[in-house]
């Protein structure tokens, strides 16, 4: 089914990817709604109706899902039981098992195993003996993830032999997690894409990524990546959209290693890769979303222009006088570490 203008599309999480997506809906002629426990959610400003309470609050969920004719969610960690207290009123898009998969890192490790796509060796540990028997194994460094809530670098350690002190043994005793072999990549790259109700799927052109401390910094496109390797991502994408009857986009990462991809993990929503096709592209990731979920057609992809994405982060964005800089205040009232603040994109004709 087509939504109708005006129909109001419900987004469960009121950071900057709601608000990019409450523009791109607002564009296309829909009324929005934003889900988010934190009064001072970017996406209030700018969504037609607020609902502020806690994830686990049923009645506020109920008169959210009530007051929807569609919703998705902007962040892999809204809990699996929130998506529940919805579903019945309304429905939800990206369905309920991309989302349970996607928080999952043992779950979508082997989802991407049995698809026939490689992922980085990993064992799940619980103790020092586990974590020593898996570094001699692989013979190389490794990375502790935690199983679930993990984001932006947050819950991961590095880890060596002789380097395994009282932190990581708590993080162990604390925490379920798993150990993944260190890749020694040339790049980390992403694949954007999106897949509709009809089952067409659509790729943007994938972006090199640079990370620093687990936290993207910055998106470059085009990369100088293999036209081969440009394909098996588009082919990787497409197994995991189609395998999850997907609706929306998503972002899927990889390491680009000597051995070739080595997939790391999907994110079911729109990805901060993503944002360089605000002005890389006719149009964004975030109006396609938006066109998957309500069932209009999916658009164009192509690429007019070079973009390299810059994320500003615990700092606040300062808008300087060079021209062909795209910038992106999220208006988010408090600096904090790590946190992201906004974005440049640097757009080179
Ligand atoms: P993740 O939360 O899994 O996306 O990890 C955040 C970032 O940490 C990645 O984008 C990489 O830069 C780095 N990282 C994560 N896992 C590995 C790995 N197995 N080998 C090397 N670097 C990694």
């Amino acid at each position: 089914m087509t939504l109708d203008a005006g129909s109001t599309i419900g987004i469960l999480g009121g950071g900057q990817l709601a608000q990019f997506l409450i523009l791109a809906a607002t564009k296309l002629g829909f009324k929005t709604a934003v889900f988010d426990p934190n009064q001072n959610s970017p996406a209030f400003k700018v969504s037609s109706k607020n609902f502020c309470s806690s994830f686990s609050n049923k009645s506020a969920l109920k008169d959210f899902g009530n007051s929807c004719d569609v919703v998705t969610y902007e962040f892999e960690n809204i809990p699996l039981s929130a998506i529940d207290i919805v579903r019945p009123y309304c429905e939800v898009l990206p369905k309920r098992n991309a989302l349970e998969i996607g928080q999952n890192r043992i779950l979508e490790k082997s989802f991407a195993e049995k698809l026939d796509i490689k992922t980085a060796e990993y064992s799940k540990v619980s103790n020092k003996k586990d974590l020593m028997n898996f570094l001699k194994e692989v013979s190389s460094k490794g990375i502790i993830k935690t199983i679930t809530s993990g984001y932006d670098g947050k819950g991961q350690f590095l880890v060596e032999p002789h380097l395994i002190n009282e932190t990581i043994i708590k993080v162990l005793q604390h925490n379920e997690c798993i150990v993944e072999k260190f890749q020694e990549f040339h790049s980390e790259v992403s694949i954007i894409a999106a897949r509709g109700k009809s089952g067409s799927i659509i790729t943007y052109e994938p972006g090199a990524n640079v990370h620093k401390n687990g936290i993207l910094s910055t998106t470059t496109v085009p990369t100088n990546l293999k036209k081969n390797t440009k394909i098996e991502l588009v082919l990787a994408a497409g197994k995991i959209l189609n395998k999850l009857d997907y609706i929306g986009v998503m972002g899927i990462e990889f390491f680009n290693t000597e051995n070739g991809l080595i997939f790391n993990e999907f994110s079911p929503r729109v990805h901060n890769s993503g944002h360089w096709t605000l002005d890389g592209c006719m149009i964004s990731q975030f109006e396609q979303h938006i066109r998957a979920i309500t069932g209009l057609p999916l658009g164009e992809t192509e690429r007019h222009s070079n973009v390299v994405m810059k994320n500003i982060i615990g700092e606040r964005v300062s808008v300087n006088t060079n021209n062909n800089h795209s910038i992106y205040d999220y208006g988010k009232l408090e600096v904090r570490h790590g946190r992201k603040m906004g974005h440049i994109n640097i757009i080179k004709k």
